[in-house]
């Protein structure tokens, strides 16, 4: 996803997995190829937590805990053709999605005067967006407007304007612009000027000098020029258009941060006002822009990337109009090729950013793409009907229940610290007890009604839902902060922190098995979903969320000596994921991942607590087997099975370089070879490749 109104807003947000939802990753990840297996998704009576017939005794636990845990799984489950990766992850989602097509077939088929004004949209946009023939016959026609308004620029003088409105309908050319809580004042919604422009995943693809990397630099030009191509450009003309593209998003990339640097939030936070801004850009007249927009023209800004923002007002002097409109047309065209243009936009959009990019043999079917815009761009119109439907109340309460456990854990943890002064263990505390937790859904749903859905018009029922969405954040600045609102659908696989309003969201979609069951035992569901807590939980202390006071601030609140501490005990754990070889010649990013790495220890490291605890109380026998196992072996298993995926070698290689999760397997092993506690579950000897000689601990 590249909406322009995406990254100022989700910049500080830590989720939990890569894979689901698009507003909780790094653009051009795997979002937008999650697929069914080929034969059919798993039915939910057959999910189970912890599966003992998953497990491969063949293998031993102390070498590779991750085999044996999850070969079974592999053995069942081959990689699909439109796979870029498949785990159990998936596996819940494809059900969840199963379920959203039930909901959206039935609106869409339902006499229109009997549906309600949401089932009326939702049921519109899926009936509109499966409509390919239609689609198909109309060809460019739903953007004429859009493409006439950048053909009539004159000059860069008219770009504000332009610019404006492509914006507004979520086209990502430039920069983007949203409502964010100010850093220094949690209270304060304001507006962030946040660095964008690029139509690669993230800046590196444009300065590496690899063969490889190279290579996707020549293939993303040829799928530029076929685009331009596709809408009616002569071939030489394309071909001219699409360098023209990559010279602009190179400079735009160049003077942009890297995916490492953006996860420090002091790199991002450069408070300003709007007239200072203004003034920096001299050959962009931002009172015309935000005019068209209904953004503030003064007040308090946050410029998030000033050298970006000077390197575009540079781009805007130096370069020719027709440049500018080229790379306008591009982001344009770009920005609606998924399911809004004709097929032969769509087929040629999968096979750069999908297959080339990350692998994928075949394209997932439409109504799953059509689902997943609804699920994002109606998120609460489509959530609202979902939770009615499949999220008893009764799991909301026992999740609510297992979070307040792990919370009491990690209490107990931080009084036992001996690394941390009595000072910052009490400021530690302060902040845990102020996390506030968000289990299912919003209490409030967003109001559609303003927002028109009309059948048979895809592309402009998308222009529509993305025009509401940028003004309703836009909306937010100057109001008061709303804590109850949610990143993410209720259907989505995932979990978020959000270090700037202290809270852990874990939203109805993975509150099921194969991750949480009341059928199961505490064992397991601590293993899986407590970690899940945990990890969540652990992201409010991590290396970016410990910058964050409790009430959302980016406030230090550490002493200088315990700071160095953290940062020394948090250097063992970029070195151990530096070692890592992802695929040949690319390793894990230490500290892109460092967050998430620290979150997976110490979420693990609370679970395990927590379950202790509830073990204890309960007086369960600890040599008690079940399906062949004691309860802390089940706990292990329990949490390794969540991971168990398979992925691509293009998809790896993606991951390992632009995002901030390790992949699985790491996030399995890594993090028990950091555990002494497992190892003796498992009676593994001190020279086991599943025991670090030296393991790191953080929380
Ligand atoms: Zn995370």
């Amino acid at each position: 996803m590249f909406l322009a109104a995406d990254s100022p807003t989700r910049s500080a947000v830590a989720c939990l997995t890569l894979f689901a939802a698009a507003s909780c990753l790094t653009p051009g990840t795997a979002a937008q190829e999650t697929k069914e297996h080929g034969s059919g998704p798993a039915q939910a009576s057959e999910l189970r937590v912890f599966d003992p017939s998953l497990i491969d005794k063949s293998v031993d636990p102390c070498e590779n805990f991750y085999q044996f845990s999850c070969k079974g799984w592999f053995k069942r489950n081959p990689l699909p053709p439109d796979q870029v990766r498949y785990g159990r992850f998936t596996q819940l989602y494809e059900l969840n999605r199963l379920h959203l097509k039930q909901i959206l077939e039935a609106a869409a088929s339902a006499q229109p005067d009997s549906r309600s004004p949401n089932e009326q949209k939702i049921g519109d946009y899926y009936a509109s967006c499966m409509d390919t023939a239609t689609i198909n016959k109309l060809g460019l026609k739903p953007l004429q407007p859009e493409l006439d308004r950048i053909a009539a620029m004159k000059s860069t003088g008219d770009l504000p304007v332009v610019l404006a409105r492509l914006h507004e309908i979520g086209v990502g050319a430039f920069f983007g612009v949203g409502s964010n809580q100010d850093f220094a004042d949690a209270t304060q919604v304001i507006s962030f000027y946040s660095a964008g422009g690029l139509g690669l995943p993230e800046r590196d693809y444009y300065t590496r000098t690899d063969a490889k990397s190279v290579e996707q630099r020549k293939q993303y030009v040829d799928h530029v020029r076929k685009m331009f191509v596709l809408a009616g450009d002569p071939d030489a003309e394309a071909a001219k258009d699409a360098e023209t593209v990559l010279a602009i998003e190179t400079r735009l990339a160049k003077a942009s941060l890297t995916v490492t640097e953006q996860r420090d939030p002091q790199n991002l936070n450069h408070p300003t006002d709007i007239a200072a801004f203004e003034k920096d850009l001299s050959h962009f007249t931002l009172g015309e822009y935000v005019n068209v927009i209904h953004a503030p023209a003064a007040g308090k800004m946050n410029d998030m990337e000033p050298k970006f923002f000077a390197e575009f007002n540079a781009i805007l002097a130096g370069t020719p109009i027709d440049q500018i409109k080229t790379y306008l047309r591009w982001h344009l065209i770009h920005a609606y090729a998924g399911t809004s243009l004709p097929e032969v936009f769509d087929k040629e959009n999968w096979n750069f950013y999908s297959h080339i990019l990350n692998g994928a043999e075949q394209q997932q079917e439409r109504w799953k793409r059509c689902a997943g815009h609804i699920d994002f761009e109606l998120m609460d119109a489509l959530g609202q009907a979902y939770v009615a439907k499949y999220f008893p109340p009764e799991e909301k309460q026992s999740a609510l229940n297992m979070t307040v456990a792990i919370e009491q854990a990690m209490d107990k943890d931080i009084d036992g610290l001996e690394w941390m002064s009595a000072e910052t263990k009490a400021r530690a505390k302060e902040k845990l007890h102020t996390v506030m937790n968000k289990i299912g859904y919003p209490d409030k749903w967003r109001d559609y009604s303003k927002l028109e859905i009309v059948r048979g018009d895809a592309l402009g029922n998308q222009e529509r839902a993305r025009e509401f969405e940028f003004a309703r954040d836009l909306a937010k600045i100057g109001k008061p902060v709303d804590k109850g609102e949610w990143q993410i659908s209720p259907p989505t696989v995932d979990a978020y922190y959000d270090p700037q309003q202290n809270n852990i969201n874990f939203p109805a979609g993975i509150l099921q098995p194969p991750f949480f069951s009341d059928k199961e035992d505490a064992a397991a569901n601590y293993g899986d979903m407590g970690s899940t807590i945990g990890h969540e939980l652990t992201h409010g202390f991590d290396d970016e969320g410990r910058q964050f006071d409790k009430d959302g601030n980016l406030k230090d609140w550490w002493t200088k000596e315990d700071e160095q501490k953290f940062k020394d005990r948090a250097q063992c754990m970029v070195k151990q994921y530096d070692a890592i070889e992802a695929v040949p010649g690319v390793h894990l990013n230490g500290k892109l991942t460092l967050g998430e790495n620290l979150a997976d220890l110490g979420g693990l490291w609370l679970a395990w607590l927590a379950w202790l605890d509830k073990a204890e109380a309960a007086h369960l026998d600890m040599s008690a087997k079940m399906d062949g196992y004691t309860p802390d072996q089940r706990f292990w298993i329990a949490y390794a099975q969540q991971w168990c995926t398979q992925t691509r070698p293009e998809q790896l290689r993606t991951q390992a370089q632009t995002n901030e999760h390790a992949p699985d397997e790491y996030r399995t092993n890594s993090v028990l070879q950091d555990l002494p506690e497992f190892a003796k579950s498992f009676k593994c000897g001190k020279d086991a490749k599943m025991v670090s000689a030296k393991p790191c601990r953080v929380w």
